[in-house]
């Protein structure tokens, strides 16, 4: 029986000869560990194949909803993945260091392996996580930086008792200025 097949059906649906070959009217797993999927416990519902399947249904169903998107935050999203480096770095640090204690070469040895990936990944994603901060924090002092500069020249075209309605084109050469400076920073060509 595929598992497709069990999640198809919210009856038992076992042909029986009993019931001169009608499908079996009771619910789907009924009697058994897996109601709601599969055979009834009259049509094997409990032999261990049926049981499999009903299992194989059941996480196929908890995959669907874990598989859900969840909006994130990208930094966010870093950070989640930052920590759970960490908490697996941690976790195989114990167990290689149980394995060292009790002198278990034959465990000891794939926890290595483990261990060493963890190093790698945790080192990884942090470095990835730092990068991304630094880049929005560098974008944050830009545009704080292009605001401040803003308000400088208007500041100064008022103390210049230069009129409002002149000051569009010196809000506009500095916006082109700003933009300029940014592409340098960049790491364009001026
Ligand atoms: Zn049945």
């Amino acid at each position: 029986m595929t598992a497709d097949r069990v999640a198809d059906r919210a009856l038992c649906g076992a042909r029986t000869r009993s019931a001169g070959g009608r499908a079996c009217r009771n619910p789907a797993g009924k009697g058994t560990s897996h109601v709601g999927t599969g055979r009834c416990r009259h049509h094997a519902g409990s032999t261990p194949s049926h049981l499999v399947a009903a299992e194989v249904v059941v996480a196929e169903r908890a995959l669907r909803t874990l598989g859900e998107p969840i909006p994130t935050d990208p930094l966010e999203g870093l950070q989640r993945a930052v920590d759970s480096a960490a908490g697996l770095h941690h976790g195989l640090q114990q167990l290689v260091r149980e394995a060292a204690a009790s002198d278990d070469s034959r465990a000891l040895v794939p926890r290595l392996a483990l261990y060493a990936d963890a190093i790698d990944r945790l080192a990884r994603t942090a470095r990835q996580a730092v990068e991304a901060r630094l880049t929005e924090r560098q974008a944050r002092i830009n545009q704080e930086q292009g605001e401040l500069l803003v308000r400088f020249v208007v500041a100064a075209l008022a103390v210049a008792a230069i009129p409002p309605e002149l000051h569009r084109p010196f809000r506009a050469a500095l916006a082109v200025e700003i933009d300029r400076h940014r592409h340098i920073e960049e790491g364009g060509t001026p």
